[in-house]
C-alpha cells in the first residue's frame, strides 16, 4: 500500500482525498490550518460549513472533546468503526476552522482500512468532508473525485460501500438527535442501547448548523423528478399532463427504485453521476410509500429530496 506516500502529503500540509465506506473524502490533517482552508477552497464551501474529523481509534477520538459520556462510549464500541458522526464538545486542540467557530466538532471513526492505515501513519486526525465541489453530489468511487478534482491526489479505495454520507448525532442526558439521517438508523441506535438497558428518545431534527440541511445539495444538472409511487404508467400520465414539466419529459431516464435499500444507496451517487453525463432530459426516481415505514430509508429519501428539483 501506497500509504507512505499519502502521509507525507499530508505532512506537507496538503490535501488528499481518501476513501471510505461512506463517500470519497478530501481530507487535510487537523494540525495544518493551511491544508484546512485548502479543503474550504477546493470545495468552494462556505465556513459556516463544519468540517468532521475522521479518526483511527476510540482512543484517539477523546483526545479531541471534553465529554464522552455512557452512551458515546456504548454507540462507539458498537457502530466504530462505521457511518456514525458524533457532534460532541470539543477542546481547544480542535481549531474554529474546522466547526466554524463553534464549541462542538463532529467525530467519527471511517471504516476503511486504508484510510485508517493513514490515519494512524499521520499520528493525527484528518478533517475530511464529501470530496465534491459544494451543492455537488458526493464521489463514490476515484474516477468521480478525479472529475471534479483533476489535481488532487486519490488514495484509491476501490468503490465506497455504503453510498451515502454517514449518519450523524447529538448526545446529551435527555436525548439524542439525528441531524442528518443515514445508514445507521434510528431503531439500530435504540435497539443497541437498550441492551444496555438505556431507554433514551430518539428524535430526528435537521441542524441549522448544516448546510447539508439546505433545501438543496447533492444535485446533479441533469433535474430530477422525484415521484412517489411504484406505478410508472400513472406518474408518466400525470407528469406529462402537466405542462410546466412537459420539456423535461422528452428523454427522461427512469429509476425505479429497487427495494434494496442497501443497494440504493451503494448506488444512488454513483447512478446520478453517470445518468448526469449521458443527454437525458431528467432523471426520473419512483419510490414507494411503503418505504417510509422502513428506517433505512431515511437517509436515501432524505439525499433524494435535497436532489430532486421537483418532487410529487
Ligand atoms: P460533509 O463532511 O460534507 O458530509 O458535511 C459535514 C456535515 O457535518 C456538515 O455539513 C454539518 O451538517 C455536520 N456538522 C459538522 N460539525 C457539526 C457540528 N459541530 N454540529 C452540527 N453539525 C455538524
Ligand atoms: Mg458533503
Amino acid at each position: 500500500m501506497n500509504i507512505e506516500k499519502y502521509t507525507k502529503i499530508l505532512l506537507n500540509e496538503d490535501v488528499v482525498a481518501i476513501p471510505t465506506e461512506t463517500v470519497y473524502g478530501l481530507a487535510g490533517s487537523i494540525s495544518s490550518e493551511k491544508a484546512l482552508h485548502k479543503i474550504f477552497k477546493t470545495k468552494e464551501r462556505p465556513y459556516f460549513d463544519p468540517l468532521i474529523v475522521h479518526v483511527s481509534s476510540i482512543e484517539q477520538a477523546k483526545e479531541y472533546v471534553t465529554d464522552w459520556t455512557e452512551i458515546t462510549e456504548i454507540l462507539a464500541q458498537n457502530f466504530w468503526p462505521g457511518p456514525l458522526t458524533f457532534v460532541l464538545p470539543k477542546n481547544d486542540k480542535v481549531s474554529d476552522t474546522i466547526t466554524s467557530g463553534l464549541n462542538t466538532v463532529a467525530i467519527r471513526m471511517p471504516n476503511h482500512i486504508k484510510t485508517l492505515k493513514l490515519i494512524e501513519s499521520l499520528g493525527t486526525p484528518v478533517a475530511a468532508p464529501s470530496a465534491n465541489p459544494f451543492k455537488k453530489t458526493s464521489p463514490t468511487t476515484t474516477a468521480h473525485v478525479s472529475e471534479y478534482f483533476p489535481d488532487i491526489s486519490v488514495m484509491d479505495g476501490g468503490e465506497c460501500q455504503i453510498g451515502i454520507e454517514s449518519t450523524i448525532i447529538g448526545i446529551d442526558d435527555k436525548k439524542i438527535t439525528i441531524y442528518r439521517p443515514g445508514m445507521v438508523t434510528k431503531s439500530q441506535i435504540q435497539t443497541t442501547l437498550m441492551k444496555y438497558n438505556i431507554e433514551i428518545e430518539v428524535c430526528q431534527q435537521e441542524s441549522p448548523v448544516a448546510p447539508g440541511h439546505l433545501k438543496h445539495h447533492y444535485m446533479p444538472e441533469t433535474p430530477i423528478i422525484a415521484y412517489e409511487t411504484n406505478d410508472i404508467k400513472l406518474a408518466l400520465t400525470q407528469i406529462n399532463s402537466n405542462t410546466e414539466m412537459k420539456k423535461y419529459m422528452s428523454h427522461p431516464y427512469i429509476w425505479n427504485l429497487p427495494d434494496d435499500p442497501t443497494r440504493v444507496a451503494r448506488e444512488f451517487y454513483g447512478l446520478l453521476k453517470n445518468i448526469d453525463q449521458r443527454e437525458f432530459s431528467s432523471i426520473l426516481i419512483l419510490y414507494s410509500k411503503n418505504y417510509t415505514e422502513d428506517d433505512k430509508w431515511n437517509g436515501i429519501l432524505n439525499r433524494l429530496e435535497k436532489a430532486a428539483s421537483f418532487s410529487f
